[in-house]
């Protein structure tokens, strides 16, 4: 009580000295508030972290209510302000959230005392202090942790970012299979000793902290950069790779790392962190225990994907405004008639114009969105075949299916309900699988061939002669038909092993029973050539390009017969 009193004696000017003071070896922020004449006086500190114009803020109230306090916390401040001023308590203690300079939002909790100034003012002198940054040390690594980095890294981006060597981000690779494999004490263990291996290899000077989960992030600013992060990186590996060993691989974990090595200036510790976390999955994705540098056209392609998926998403929602199904002939062998077509999806957009389906495609298939994006397609091809039913009664449209619908969505439901809503029968749709490694091990897509066929569908297996090509499957899975990819076709036109590897392909699959559809003939001589093999069909851009639906009707729907 006696040193509340004693600061009475002490006029404003001293007061603002002693915060000063205080705050050179604090992390909270000082602050005098003058509840009579509604003045804020803040450190020049706080100045840096707060929107705050200047130390000294005249009518303290309205601007924090208006710049500083989040709406929502303001009544509880304002409540106890008043208890404050009336006398009710002498002690201001709240935790609620402030706006920081970049307008986020930040938990702070407020402690101050009431005293009496010089002039006869009620005072309150207290400190602010960052809730986040409480947890600045990680208990189990005995390291900083991500607030510090944020901290740590804005200063120097904003002060000297020139100064910075490196920031590398250091991931364990597959952390969450340890985690569920070993349990989280294992996971805990191979956190301190990951620590440990690099503290014991990086120059003292470099500074080591504890992201999230299982990352680490280390800055290198001059003058420390005795080493170069590809070195770094390979001693802390190595010296990782050996106490898995010394410890008889009781817990065996590898690690990735991201760098980011230039172009510091203008960024803030956001930035720098979402850029690090770019280059370390890159790392990640060129298969783990290995470095990636930042690279910056990589970034670009992958905010362009994101923007694509993004712009697609935002079109599936808006009716599939942007998405069209195009339709490519499919004609028998050898007359060359218009029996079917195939439905291939195109989108456009006003800022990339059309996209290939290559890019496309696989940017709906991680997303998901290739479950309502082939539904629109299912349905769209079974009422376009429907009216060219019309006119050619056997037609059929073929529709491809991505491996995402089949383990993702309930496929077989969804094209009983399309054929019954749309009201044809189930061979008017061949449904397209490609064939790829994965597929032939899965059990799954072979009983939904076989459900596919006894519900009536045509199965295709599309895209044969690009992945593994496996007899023994072809005939497991007994597909309607099997379409020879043009890459295939291509090869076997320029070299005789392969063409005549093709012919003894189609030999066999007639002898367990299914037909062939040559893709991709282009030109006169390539088909004339490639039709002693005796494929059953033909599709490619010789008999026509994929087309809308209005320009298909009218190149080929008139008469039945090509040539
Ligand atoms: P795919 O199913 O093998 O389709 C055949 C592709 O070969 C089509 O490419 C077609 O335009 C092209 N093509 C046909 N004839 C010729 C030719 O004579 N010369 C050349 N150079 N190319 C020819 P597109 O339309 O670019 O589609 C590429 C792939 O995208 C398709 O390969 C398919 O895997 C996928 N795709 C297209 N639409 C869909 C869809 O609705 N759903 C799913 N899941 N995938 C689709
Ligand atoms: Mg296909
Ligand atoms: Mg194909």
């Amino acid at each position: 009580m006696e040193y509340i009193e004693a600061m009475q004696d002490m006029s404003i000017e001293q007061l603002i000295a002693v915060i000063e003071v205080l705050q050179k070896s604090s992390d909270s922020y000082f602050y005098i508030m003058d509840m009579d004449a509604d003045t804020y006086i803040a450190t020049h500190q706080m100045l840096k972290r707060f929107p705050l114009e200047n130390t000294v803020t005249s009518d303290a109230r309205s601007v924090l209510q208006n710049k500083i306090v989040y709406p929502n916390d303001y009544p509880k401040l304002k409540e106890d302000i008043r208890q404050c001023m009336t006398g009710e308590k002498n002690i201001h203690s709240l935790e609620y959230r402030w706006f920081d300079r970049q307008g986020r939002i930040v938990w702070i909790e407020c402690k101050g005392t009431m005293i009496s100034g010089q002039n006869g003012h009620k005072l309150l002198f207290g400190r602010v202090t960052e809730m986040g940054k409480e947890a600045k040390a990680d208990n189990i690594t005995g390291l900083r942790r991500e607030v510090r980095f944020q901290y740590d890294a804005e200063e120097l981006l904003r002060d000297k970012p020139q100064t910075i060597n490196y920031m590398m981000r250091i991931g364990i690779d597959n952390f969450k299979e340890i985690n569920e494999k070993e349990g989280v004490e294992a996971g805990d263990n191979v956190l301190r000793e990951l620590a440990d291996c690099i503290l014991a290899t990086v120059d003292p000077k470099v500074d080591v902290y504890r992201l999230m989960s299982d990352e680490f992030m280390l800055m290198d600013a001059m003058p420390t950069c005795g080493k170069e992060p590809q070195t770094v990186y390979d001693e802390i590996r190595n010296r990782v790779a050996e106490s898995v060993r010394e410890k008889e691989y009781s817990c065996f974990y590898t690690i990735s790392a991201g760098v980011m090595r230039d172009g510091f200036a203008g960024k803030n510790a956001d930035t720098v962190q979402s850029l690090t976390e770019f280059a370390l999955n890159e790392a990640k994705r060129n298969g783990k225990n290995q470095i990636a540098f930042f690279d910056r056209d990589a970034y670009d392609e992958y905010l362009k994907r994101l923007n694509i998926r993004k712009l697609m998403r935002r079109n599936i929602n808006d009716d599939f405004n942007g998405f069209e199904v195009f339709y490519q002939p499919i004609v028998s062998v050898p007359d060359y008639r218009v029996i079917g077509a195939e439905a291939l999806l195109r989108w456009h957009c006003e800022e990339f114009g059309s996209v290939s389906p290559g890019v496309f495609i696989p940017i709906l298939e991680e997303s998901g969105l290739i479950i309502p994006v082939g539904r629109f397609v299912l349905w769209q091809a079974a009422e376009t075949c429907k009216r060219w039913r019309k006119i050619i009664p056997n037609f059929h449209i073929n529709v491809n299916l991505s491996y995402v619908q089949i383990y993702k969505s309930d496929l077989l439901q969804d094209v009983d309900r399309c054929i019954e809503e749309v009201g044809i029968p189930p061979e008017s749709l061949m449904l397209e699988l490609t064939e790829s490694g994965y597929i032939e091990t899965d059990d799954r897509i072979k009983e939904l061939f076989q459900e596919l066929k006894t519900k009536n569908f045509d199965v295709a297996l599309d895209d044969f002669g690009t992945g593994y090509s496996n007899m023994r499957y072809l005939q497991e899975i007994k597909a309607t038909t099997v379409k020879i990819d043009r890459s295939f076709v291509v090869q076997a036109l320029n070299n005789e092993n392969d063409y005549n590897i093709i012919t003894h392909i189609i030999d066999m699959v007639h002898s367990l029973g299914s037909s062939v559809c040559m893709e991709g003939i282009e030109k006169e001589e390539e088909l004339r050539k490639m039709m002693q093999a005796k494929p059953d069909m033909i599709q490619g851009y010789y008999f026509g390009k994929p087309s809308p639906a209005a320009q298909f009707e009218k190149e080929f729907l008139q008469s039945a017969s090509l040539r």
